[in-house]
């Protein structure tokens, strides 16, 4: 018996059923090749135009300027928290702690550099986004993490400040508009809202590129990426057909903003549920609460009974509830793939649980 499962995990996540119905058969049959995508050349016709396809639907879909380049990378986000510095970073650099990412994009940039910490929610186990704080002017650019994605918070508006942003929004990227203008870089692993592991978006702003005086081995330089057109070296070939997949499923959607629409409808629903019901309470600041990533733990009094409920919820087919080691409890993922009625289900199985107890 194969019972319909719902997929929460944090990522690698959830992909659309079009994703994974095209990918596979491009595994079989690549294009009409005869071929299958995992055997043909990067460089053939029909691979180039799937790499130019997915970046331009990348810049249709999150209205990315021509002052910006786009281009995929390999190395995960975990690469970006060295290669943002290590093109970026003359003298100096700001950073805003929301969590283990930005802690560890910290942690990179410090090689580079002179790194000053604007502000920090670590005291409070980062369930909260810290808002009261100023930017040095002279900063070559403020980094910031928009979603945490392990704590369940999220930026929801965007700081104002004169420096130039730089952006990990691995994990919600897609899930609302954004003003690219604000940006030097934004930067974003696949596997959490695009596509399977092993490739990563960059948008760069071209006229931030070309002012460090160190200099770049040529793998980590994103001008030769640009230059390039994104073909440098073999890039990740599965990923990228698959990114394609999810982008034109994204606009068949209606694109960003409709996304955006549907997610706020799907958080509020599981949000509203933990709200409501007695077992549960949210880990994080209500204002800063994550549309991606939600989480949530059993009050101290039922907290024996989290493995039981998450055995409840895995006999109604949801998989990957369970919370991060660093917040414990749950932790339900939403990205754009998620179908409301897969969040239904989730707490439909929360208020059947709280009538057993
Ligand atoms: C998952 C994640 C990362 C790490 O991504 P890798 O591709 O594994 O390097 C970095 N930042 C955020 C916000 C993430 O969610």
């Amino acid at each position: 018996m194969n019972m319909k499962k719902h997929n929460f995990y944090a990522g690698p996540s959830i992909l659309s059923e079009y994703t994974i119905k095209n990918t596979a058969a491009a595994v079989e049959d690549f294009a009409g090749t005869g071929l299958s995508l995992l055997e043909v050349s990067h460089r053939g016709k029909e691979f180039v135009a799937v790499n130019n396809e997915a970046r331009a639907l990348v810049r249709e879909l999150l209205d990315v300027p021509d002052t910006h380049e786009i281009v995929f990378l390999g190395g995960g986000a975990s690469l970006q928290f060295c290669m943002a510095p290590y093109n970026l970073l003359n003298l100096k650099a700001a950073y805003l702690d929301t969590g283990t990412w930005s802690s560890k994009a910290i942690k990179e940039a410090r090689l580079f550099g002179e790194v000053e910490v604007v502000a920090s929610s670590k005291d409070r186990n980062y369930s909260y986004i810290p808002k009261d704080y100023a930017v040095s002017p002279d900063s070559d650019y403020f980094h910031i993490t928009t979603n945490n994605t392990i704590f369940g918070t999220e930026i929801h508006t965007i700081p104002e400040t004169s420096v130039p942003l730089v952006a990990d929004m691995s994990s919600d990227i897609f899930s609302r508009p954004v003003d690219v203008t604000k940006y030097s870089l934004i930067y974003a692993g696949a596997q959490k809202n695009l596509a399977p592991a092993g490739v990563t978006i960059a948008i760069v702003r071209k006229d931030a590129l070309g002012k460090v005086n160190r200099p770049i081995p040529s793998m980590l330089n994103y001008q030769i990426h640009i230059d390039n057109d994104s073909m440098f070296n073999t890039p990740p070939v599965l990923p990228i057909y698959a990114a394609l997949q999810t982008l034109k499923w994204y606009r068949e959607q209606g694109g960003v903003p409709a996304l955006q629409k549907k997610n706020i409808e799907k958080a509020t629903i599981l949000y509203d549920e933990i709200d409501r019901n007695r077992l549960f309470r949210g880990t994080t600041a209500v204002e800063d609460r994550s549309l991606m990533n939600v989480c949530f733990v059993m009050y101290d009094e039922y907290r024996e009974l989290e493995s039981a409920f998450g055995e409840y919820a895995a006999s109604r087919g949801i998989v990957g509830i369970k919370g991060h080691r660093s917040v414990g409890g749950f932790r339900a993922s939403l990205y754009n793939a998620m179908p409301r009625s897969s969040v239904e289900v989730l707490t439909e199985a929360m208020q059947a649980f709280e009538k057993t107890i």
